[in-house]
């Protein structure tokens, strides 16, 4: 069984990365090229890079015609940063804020010690 030549079924004749193929085989039998469209990209984590769980990786104009609720997560820095760096951040603000506290409290008790003794 010779293989067969197929042609493609747009203007664009040259074997570019907007025109990819994909041989099917057509309900009457006959082989054919269907016309693929680019793959979409993921967005990824601002922080770690991994790509965003719930969000669908897709084409640009398909992100500007669906609803932000599909794009989003309902979550501070949803869309943004993945939900393991965005305790991690949580959990750095509160410890920051702790030290702080601790710090203070150092200081006072200090200064009441030194006024103390003198
Ligand atoms: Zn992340």
């Amino acid at each position: 069984m010779a293989t067969q030549r197929l042609q493609y079924r747009r203007r664009n004749p040259y074997n570019t990365r907007s025109n990819k193929v994909r041989v099917i085989k057509t309900p009457g039998g006959s082989l054919r090229l269907l016309h693929l469209k680019k793959r979409g990209t993921a967005p990824k984590c601002g922080d770690c890079g991994t790509k965003l769980p719930g969000i669908p990786a897709l084409r640009p104009h398909e992100y500007a015609t669906t609803s932000k609720a599909d794009k989003t997560v309902r979550r501070a820095y949803g869309g943004s940063r993945c939900g393991n760096c965005v305790r991690d951040r949580i959990v750095r603000a509160f410890l920051i804020e702790e030290q702080k506290i601790v710090k203070k409290v150092l200081k006072e008790s200090e200064g009441k010690s030194k006024s103390g003794k003198k």
